[in-house]
């Protein structure tokens, strides 16, 4: 059981933004999310792309702005479980509550702030016999823990930045043999990474099939071949210990639908004339995940959002307590020490 004050769900930019306005009052962050990365739609749909209306910075990439916001929230320590879903959230009797995801790894917490944006990211998957058997045998749909594959047959799918960033990775990194197939003859792709793809294949590092796709998954309990089909109909039969299917991710509310909170238009209603509180007593929802009247999806209304519900969550953890806002200018930034 993993144990914190508050508990995010979502590590997209209001949910980082959260840890870093929770750690000014004391407060420690666990956070939670579908994908294997953090920073949420900036990581997973416009890494690459400037932001124009972030204060005091006239023009940021995504990627950097999340990278900045770990930075800036790095010296609270928060802690984190990536690539695993939340699913099911329990009230406690004590009314802390615990926080289960689909791997069954729990967390518990006195307070819940959701910043779970569009919903979770799930990937889209291909239409093929036997592919549910196969899942976490071989095919996954994200590539987690590069580092452990070695010396292995890795096929990736897909013709857009996910899939040709991760076969150039393993192309370039490891001693893997790398496959990459792609149903059409053009990549969605980043021109760089394109004319990187067919340099490694000029290399010998990698072998592209072009207007062809996975047919057939074989293996007695483990993924072991792939058939791979081309558009005249030509099948393949290739050694294959590793096969991802990298076709972009979808959000999807989902679980989060099963809470007991008040959704409406596919998002929490919350109270943002108090503090960006729910139904439920002890829940937040802060950043595009939340509804009210006047609402904007901008990554700046969150941070405002995030910093009222902290404030909030500060006063029901510490009842007693009063809070006397100071600024960052008089109080600096006071750390957390590790497993402290
Ligand atoms: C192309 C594009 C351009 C944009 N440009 C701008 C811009 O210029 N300026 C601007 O202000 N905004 C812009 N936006 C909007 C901005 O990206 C969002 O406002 C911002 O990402 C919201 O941040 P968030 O942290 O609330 O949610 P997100 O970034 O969506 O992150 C939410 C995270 O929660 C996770 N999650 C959800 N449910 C669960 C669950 N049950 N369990 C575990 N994890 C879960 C998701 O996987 C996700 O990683 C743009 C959006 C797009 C698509």
């Amino acid at each position: 059981m993993i144990k914190t004050d508050i508990i995010i769900i979502g590590a997209g930019p209001v949910g980082l933004f959260t840890v870093f306005e929770a750690g000014l009052m004391k407060l420690r962050c666990h956070l939670i999310d579908t994908i294997p990365q953090i920073g949420g739609q900036l990581s997973e749909l416009y890494p690459k792309k400037p932001i124009y209306d972030i204060p005091g910075f006239p023009s940021i990439l995504a990627g950097k702005l999340v990278e900045n916001l770990m930075e800036q929230a790095s010296p609270f320590n928060p802690g984190f479980t990536l690539g695993e879903r939340a699913e099911k959230i329990i009230k406690n009797n004590d009314n802390s509550f615990t926080v289960i995801t689909d791997k069954n790894t729990k967390h518990k917490a006195p307070i819940v702030i959701i910043s779970g944006g569009l919903g979770s990211f799930e990937p889209r998957k291909p239409k093929i016999d036997n592919l549910s058997f196969y899942e976490d045998k071989g095919v996954n749909y994200m590539v987690k823990n590069p580092e452990n594959l070695n010396k292995k047959n890795i096929f990736i799918s897909g013709g857009g930045d996910s899939a040709l960033d991760w076969a150039i990775y393993f192309a370039e990194n490891s001693d893997n043999r790398v496959g990459l197939i792609h149903r059409s003859s053009n990549f969605r792709a980043h021109k760089e990474s394109v004319e990187k793809i067919f340099l490694l294949e000029k290399q010998n590092k990698i072998k592209i099939y072009l207007n062809s796709q996975v047919t057939k998954l074989i293996g007695e309990n483990n993924l072991n071949q792939i058939i791979i089909s081309d558009d005249s109909g030509n099948n393949t039969e290739v050694k294959s210990d590793h096969w991802f299917p990298l076709f972009g991710l979808i959000p999807r509310l989902g679980p989060i639908l099963n809470w007991g909170l008040n959704i409406e238009k596919n998002a929490i209603v919350v109270n943002n004339s108090l503090d960006y509180s729910t139904n439920i007593k002890g829940i937040f929802a802060v950043g595009d995940i939340n509804t009210y009247q006047g609402k904007l999806k901008l990554i700046l209304c969150g941070f405002h959002e995030a910093t009222v519900a902290v404030k909030a969550a500060y006063k029901l953890i510490n009842p007693e307590k009063k809070y006397v806002m100071k600024y960052t200018t008089i109080q600096g930034v006071q750390g957390f020490e590790k497993n402290n």
